[in-house]
């Protein structure tokens, strides 16, 4: 149930202050920028230091222009929020240690931030360190074709020390161009919406939450709807922990009252009556009931055909992960070289190892399906991407993840030979049986393994092993198939590499129909 909110006209539009977000791989800085901002003298003339953590905070240039830091480092939680709707970052910063390299979860963030369309501002940091080495950064972030504007390229850079504060208020300065380029602007004179920054249940006050305006002016005693929670406000803080009456576009705000805790990124919007805002969290609990955890229908390759075929398709977003990088970057290339003149194919994300998380996020915030080409999720990304609806494609031969996806995007549906995954078996033991090889006392986790099934041995998401199964027995015995909760000794077909913790997944391949 989703309110509808009514134009801006031009003419009530007035300038609001850019909303930022920091990003980086680990200990290259993040929290120690952030920290300077918010002690350091950049803030002319505020009155009481920034105490409370409140998930953002407004700070105040010398010359008085404002900006806005969302302070909860990282991308996971910038994405997180996006897949729940929320757009609420205007521009990312894209932290770099000198010291150090462009690492995986630099080029994470970087692609987390191009996927959502926010400009990127390069911070060079730790350049007080004697190894510091600038340039070898941007030569790396050149090598990834991000030129830096001073080597002619189109993005903007700074070196900077976070620790000494060299440089920041420079940094600070090219955010702001950025932004100007961006004219942002909002009508503080209306009913406020924005979003939910973090929410809580705290033992006095009840519950927590921290929001952003994004329109409007939000004030004591209005009645807010975010997600199924809603309440009269009945007090507002600032991020000095001052009593505040009213907070207007760009600006963060604590507000106690609502009867719930909504979710980070979940927009909220001021409502007129009690009555209204019950009636649409009622509306709203009960869609939740109905679809299940899902809200949205996130693109699979099945559905891509279907699509097309309604028209306005243009862009399709491939998530690509794999066990080593020339695979990664050879399926990478061959994808986006499918791009036809209607449809795009964008590679928005690629890397080497198991399939987190992180990526589902991604994927689930920008419509992209994942394909794994050797590698597997983890568990705790499976599970999130069958909650999501993200369509994970697993392969063990490039051609054949070029293929499906040449075929989906040609409306060609359903490969006639398909992988049906029959059990997951987890070692438990491995034996070196002198002219048998290794055999592994292992526990079926899931499934019905059969004698006559296919094998992958998987260690650590990485699949290091595909072949037929040798023997599978229960006890002494050959068997022709194990169930779940069952132990078993299994072995496989030339495989010399299997290790206690290794995971061996079972499968076989059937004929499938065409679907569509
Ligand atoms: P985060 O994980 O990205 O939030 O990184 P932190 O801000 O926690 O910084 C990681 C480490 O690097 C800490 O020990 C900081 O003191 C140090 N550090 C951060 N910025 C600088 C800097 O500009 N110069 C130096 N010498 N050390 C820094």
């Amino acid at each position: 149930q989703a309110i509808v909110e009514e134009e801006d006209a031009p003419e009530d539009l007035l300038p609001r202050a850019q909303i930022v977000t920091v990003m980086g791989h680990v200990d290259h800085g993040k929290t120690s920028l952030l920290d300077y901002i918010r002690k350091a003298n950049v803030i002319a003339g505020e009155a009481g230091g920034i105490t409370q953590h409140i998930g953002a905070y407004n700070v105040k240039l010398e010359d008085g222009r404002r900006i806005t830091f969302l302070d909860t480092p990282g991308h996971e939680a910038f994405t997180a929020m996006r897949a729940r709707g929320a757009k609420v970052t205007d521009i990312a910063i894209i932290i770099v240690a000198a010291d150090d390299n462009v690492m995986p979860q630099t080029k994470e963030a970087i692609n987390h931030a191009m996927a959502a369309g926010v400009p990127i501002v390069f911070a060079i940091n730790k350049v007080d360190k004697p190894t510091a080495n600038p340039d070898k950064i941007k030569e790396e972030l050149a090598a990834m074709n991000y030129l830096v504007e001073e080597w002619g390229g189109k993005y903007q850079s700074q070196d900077i020390s976070a620790k000494k504060g060299i440089g920041v208020e420079d940094l600070l300065e090219k955010v702001l161009l950025e932004a100007e380029m961006l004219d942002l602007k909002a009508n503080p004179n209306r009913n406020a919406s924005g979003s939910i920054i973090e929410s809580s249940l705290d033992k006095g006050r009840g519950y927590v939450a921290t929001v952003l305006v994004s329109n409007g002016t939000l004030k004591v005693g209005d009645i807010v709807l975010a997600g199924t929670s809603y309440g009269r406000v009945k007090a507002m803080f600032n991020e000095r922990n001052q009593r505040i009456k009213e907070a207007g576009p760009s600006e963060p705000a604590l507000i106690l009252g609502l009867n719930g805790a909504p979710a980070a990124g979940d927009t909220f919007h001021v409502v007129e009556t009690d009555q209204e805002a019950r009636e649409i969290t009622n509306k709203r609990e009960q869609l939740a009931r109905e679809q299940g955890l899902r809200t949205q229908k996130i693109l699979t390759l099945d559905e891509l055909g279907r699509r097309i075929a309604l028209g306005n398709f243009q862009e399709l977003n491939i998530i690509v992960k794999g066990d080593v990088d020339g695979s990664v970057e050879a399926l990478s290339d061959s994808l986006i070289k499918l791009s036809t003149e209607q449809i795009q194919v964008n590679v928005i994300h690629k890397g080497v190892g198991a399939i987190s998380e992180s990526d589902v996020s991604l994927a689930a915030a920008s419509d992209a399906i994942i394909v794994g080409f050797q590698v597997r999720p983890s568990g705790a990304a499976g599970k999130m991407a069958d909650q999501e609806g993200v369509d994970i494609r697993k392969y063990s031969v490039i051609y054949d993840a070029i293929e499906e996806v040449k075929a989906a995007m040609e409306g060609m549906l359903a490969p006639e030979l398909k992988e049906q995954i029959t059990a997951t078996i987890e070692i438990r033991e491995v034996f070196n049986i002198t002219k048998v090889g290794l055999v592994a006392g292992a526990m079926v986790k899931t499934g019905k393994v059969k004698r006559s099934d296919k094998a992958r041995l998987i260690r650590d998401g990485i699949v290091i092993f595909t072949g037929n199964i040798n023997a599978l027995k229960r006890f002494k015995d050959d068997v022709k198939e194990v169930g779940t909760n069952f132990e078993c000794g299994i072995s496989l077909v030339n495989c010399n590499d299997m290790k206690v913790g290794d995971m061996i997944e079972t499968f076989e391949e059937i004929e499938v129909k065409q679907t569509l």
